[in-house]
């Protein structure tokens, strides 16, 4: 701890992201960074605390005061490899992670302003990519391979624990591309692709094998591997059975944000095919991750106007009573795709889609809904009211999340990582969750 005062003189300093009329014609990055001097000073604002709640509430274990301690004396390289011995790819959570860390700071607890961790761990990883301290290994191998299905943060996590413990490792993808959601599910303004690859191409050097196009049924996995990670994530999105599905111009939400992936990677597609905003009232149902990057990606396509709809009641703006620490905190979440203009509304069910004569979506039928708090204390209980309005939409994406895939009975040498294992999560689970398998796969392993 370099500096113990820091944080009563020193306040939280975002870097915040790039001005709207900048951003919003493109697909690059949003978020900014701080210049040097400034980021070793919002490092110096962490107090070391005695029983760091940080630690705990990552799901990696990250130790952000050993980091933080490391960044503020500009000891980049050490502060790295604090980083990279629990987490395997800082630089997806540094940029993508909802901090779920920050949330437990001792000083967000007490002053609202917790250390900006999750930046922190960013620029630490972005100097060490820069300066050349991520470089291939060499490693001693055990003659023993492993399968790893699915590249995802989870496959991806797996592959890479289990390559540095000298196993050959082989990773099956099905899309043409490595990465999971990472690629195909989270737009380039949160992600930029280059720094997937970028990390790839460690990995290839270091002796990962990726097979890419490549379909694994997992019940007949492909032979001569001793061991198995299957990481296939949650491939059933959440659909609106509801009157008027069938019209043309609703879509589930990856349809639109796979595509336009694909479409920055040079990929085309026929007028036909193609998902795009472009001149439409949009429509996106859910109100979380999901549909606000359906936002973002609408406003860069050239939509008219945005409008999210959610079920769900709003939650409160900063502090919301009802999930104390240590819980998660539900509260408010305006994302940078938000406050690139959107009308965002709640307690609203869909009942039907409206349609033009030629069978394309032109509208959706709401009704407001109440929820009365379950007298058991569980799940409140939904009451409809009988308001019901038109939302006006050309294009209407379904976010309402993912359903929990069923995996089939294992033998004892196949392991399930990730959202595959738990239903949808984050990034952080599903690196922690191929961490964990890792583990696992090695002890099964051991003579
Ligand atoms: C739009 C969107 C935005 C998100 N934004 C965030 C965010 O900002 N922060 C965050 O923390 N989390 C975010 N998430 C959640 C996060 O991306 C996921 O929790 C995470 O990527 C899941 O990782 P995974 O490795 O389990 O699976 P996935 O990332 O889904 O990867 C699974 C991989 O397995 C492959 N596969 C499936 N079946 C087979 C098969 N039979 N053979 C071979 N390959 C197969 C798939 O093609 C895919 O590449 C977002 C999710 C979505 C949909
Ligand atoms: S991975 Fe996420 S939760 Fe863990 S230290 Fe980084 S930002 Fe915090």
């Amino acid at each position: 701890m370099g500096n113990p005062k820091a944080f009563l003189t020193i306040p939280r300093q975002e870097a915040g992201y790039r001005p709207v009329h900048d951003r919003i014609n493109d697909y690059g990055e949003v978020e900014q960074t701080l210049n040097t001097g400034e980021r070793k000073q919002q490092a110096s604002r962490c107090m070391d605390c005695g029983v760091p709640f940080c630690h705990w509430a990552c799901p990696l274990g990250n130790r952000p005061p050993e980091f933080q301690d490391a960044l503020y004396k500009g000891k980049w390289k050490e502060a790295y490899e604090i980083l990279n011995a629990t987490n395997d790819f800082p630089e997806f959570t540094g940029r993508v992670c909802p901090a779920l860390c920050e949330k437990s700071c001792v000083l967000k607890l007490t002053l609202d302003a917790p250390v900006t961790i999750r930046e922190d761990e960013a620029a630490i990883v972005e100097a060490a990519f820069r300066e050349g301290f991520v470089q291939p290994r060499t490693i001693r191998r055990n003659g023993i391979s492993v399968a790893v299905i699915g590249s995802g943060p989870a496959g991806l996590a797996a592959a890479n624990q289990l390559n540095l413990k000298g196993y050959a490792v082989t990773v099956f993808e099905k899309d043409e591309y490595i990465g999971g959601l990472l690629r195909f599910g989270i737009p380039n303004f949160k992600l930029n692709k280059a720094i997937i690859d970028r990390r790839i191409a460690v990995m290839e050097a270091e002796g990962i094998a990726f097979k890419t196009s490549t379909p694994v049924d997992v019940e007949h996995l492909p032979e001569g591997f001793e061991a198995y990670c299957v990481c296939t994530g949650t491939p059933q999105a959440r659909d609106l059975d509801i009157p008027g599905r069938g019209l043309k111009g609703i879509h589930l939400a990856l349809e639109m944000l796979a595509q336009q992936n694909r479409v920055l990677a040079g990929q085309t597609f026929s007028k036909d095919e193609r998902v795009t905003a472009k001149g439409k009232r949009v429509l996106v149902i859910g109100g979380g991750d999901t549909g606000s990057d359906c936002i973002g990606t609408s406003h860069r396509q050239g939509a008219v106007d945005v409008t999210q709809i959610e079920i769900m009641p709003k939650p409160p703006v900063g502090h919301n009573p009802a999930t104390p620490w240590p819980q998660w905190p539900v509260v408010l979440k305006t994302s940078s795709s938000h406050e690139e203009g959107c009308v965002r509304r709640w307690c609203l069910n869909s009942k039907r889609f409206i349609g033009t004569e030629d069978g394309r979506v032109c509208g959706v039928e709401v009704e407001e809904v109440e929820w009365i708090p379950a007298p058991d204390g569980g799940r409140p209980v939904m009451k409809p009211t009988g308001r019901t309005e038109v939302i006006p939409a050309d294009l209407v994406l379904l976010a309402m999340g993912f359903l929990r895939p069923k995996q089939p009975e294992f033998p004892a040498n196949v392991f399930v990582a990730g959202d595959a294992a738990t239903g949808a999560s984050l990034v952080v689970r599903c690196i922690a969750g191929g961490r964990k398998a890792a583990a696992d796969i090695d002890q099964y392993l051991q003579p």
